[in-house]
């Protein structure tokens, strides 16, 4: 077994497996692995919360929970190109509209 692929638990300090939810020493409950703050990662994230902006929510609060300030940072960018991305879809949606309406001479 890969040391990387251990953590140890922080109660009776036996080596366990990181995909392992509980202790089988004493039984205590891992939190959730840290998040990746790998570029690639960075890339995905940044991509998806301006492509698909509403659901891209879930992943800045996830990150901006994390206790490491590097995967705050990534949670707080994400949360910045949502809202970009939101703001962006609504001036184009009010520009396509307008310009529709204004060629319909409706306004
Ligand atoms: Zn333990």
């Amino acid at each position: 077994m890969e040391v990387s692929s251990q953590q140890q638990c922080p109660t009776c300090h036996t080596p366990v497996a990181l995909n392992a939810n509980f202790c089988p020493q004493c039984g205590h409950k891992f939190k959730e692995p840290p998040l990746s703050t790998s570029v690639g990662r960075q890339l995905f994230l940044y991509l998806f919360s301006f492509l698909l902006a509403p659901l891209g929510l879930h992943f800045a609060f996830k990150y901006i929970r994390q206790p490491d300030a590097k995967a705050r940072t990534i949670g707080i960018i994400i949360l910045l190109l949502t809202i970009v991305a939101i703001a962006l879809v609504i001036i184009l949606t009010k520009t396509v509209y307008s310009s529709i309406y204004g060629s319909l001479g409706i306004l």
